[in-house]
């Protein structure tokens, strides 16, 4: 049975090295020859939007997914109209996903709580905006942003006029500043039939808009079941397929939803070491129908990400219990290039070695 994978990146990588143990086989589509994914499956190279490649993938797949947000949502959508490919997750989750407005007002539809926010098209709604939401905020493009990438904070009047010549040549949002005690995120799988399965909540540290520690599970059990909660109501609300990340900051003691995430996440690559089932191989379960594996940590996980280059290998593995994931991308400042993991028999242990991993790595991270 063959899965296609709509991106090769480093997600798809590990969806693949996932499966192989279920007997699965891969094929995926990127534009770049040397995409992670394409390491450890064959790999078609061209555009997302080449229609002819998405044919051939359609046509030799059972099934197809995406490791990437920003997979035009209409050359899926054409791909399952003319061949009738499935695509999961569904192509209705990806597009809400890919604006940030839709995603708030879907947030706003499902009584799922987000920060105030105003969809800003010109300089004057920009500063009607300010006048309602108030200083400090966020301007952020409502498409193709990661990574921190595509949003400004805006202090003062002079800092959004700044913000405004930055960002202002494509649609964007307003939001107030969540001044929060931390962000956390929820993972969770939906098969076909409708089995869901919800990991323990991550606790996530970002520094420059990039993810750089995660720590599972966290927070009291009030949180998990908010979090777990709102992640149902989206699930049932696409009658979802697959793996699907919220993403929360928590301020007093309430969780207001940022942004969701249609695949799997950087957030749940502690669960490969760290939870019974991996995140990738409850992707797959749930893609294909078959029975969603337990979503139970088996211990203290935390998560670093390699950003910019790899460490020495011999410094890294010399660190007991310690498991490396190199992406086989090439070196590039603020770029992902691989993560690792530590599971530890107490939440203390874990966090003071996580900390020691950071200092070793010469990371400007810390956390509390
Ligand atoms: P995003 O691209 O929306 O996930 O933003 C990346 C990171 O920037 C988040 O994980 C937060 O650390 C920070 N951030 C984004 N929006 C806000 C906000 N409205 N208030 C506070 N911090 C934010």
């Amino acid at each position: 049975m063959t899965v296609g994978i709509v991106g090769a990146g480093q997600l798809g990588r590990m969806l693949a090295l996932a499966g192989y143990p279920l007997g699965l086989d891969f094929l995926c589509l990127d534009p770049a020859r040397d995409a992670p994914a394409g390491q450890v499956a064959p790999l078609l190279h061209g555009k997302f939007t080449d229609r002819a490649l998405l044919k051939r993938l359609a046509q030799r797949c059972e099934v197809l997914t995406f490791d990437w947000e920003n997979v035009p949502g209409e050359s899926l959508a054409a791909v399952t109209r003319a061949h009738r490919a499935r695509i999961c997750p569904p192509v209705a989750a990806l597009t809400a996903a890919q604006d940030r407005v839709a995603e708030k007002r879907l947030f706003g539809k499902l009584k799922i709580p987000t920060t105030r926010w105003q969809a800003v098209d010109t300089l004057a709604q920009l500063t009607r905006a300010i006048g309602e939401i108030g200083l400090p905020g966020v301007l952020k493009t409502r498409r193709l942003g990661y990574d921190g990438k595509g949003q400004a904070v805006v202090r003062t009047a002079l800092g959004a006029a700044r913000a405004w010549q930055q960002l202002g040549r494509s649609g964007l949002i307003y939001e107030e500043l969540v001044p929060f005690d931390c962000e956390v995120s929820i993972i969770g799988a939906r098969s076909v039939s409708g089995e869901i399965a919800i990991y323990p909540l991550c606790g996530n540290v970002h520094a420059h808009g990039i993810l750089r520690v995660t720590r599972a599970p966290y927070g009291p059990a009030q949180w998990q079941r908010q979090a777990a909660g709102y992640l149902r109501r989206v699930l049932r609300h696409f009658r979802y397929t697959g793996i699907l990340t919220i993403e929360f900051f928590v301020h007093r003691g309430r969780l207001l939803a940022n942004e969701m995430a249609p695949r799997v996440h950087n957030s749940g690559h502690w669960t490969i070491e760290g939870a019974v089932t991996s995140q990738f191989e409850n992707h797959l379960r749930a893609i294909l129908d078959l029975p969603l594996g337990s979503t139970q940590a088996v211990g203290h996980s935390g998560m670093v990400n390699l950003i910019g280059s790899i460490p020495a290998r011999t410094r890294l593995l010399e660190l007991k219990g310690l498991h490396l994931h190199d992406y086989g991308k090439k070196p590039r400042p603020g770029r992902k290039v691989g993560h690792c993991t530590l599971v530890e028999a107490s939440a203390a242990r874990r966090d003071a070695r996580t900390l020691q991993v950071l200092k070793d790595l010469a990371g400007d991270v810390s956390f509390p």
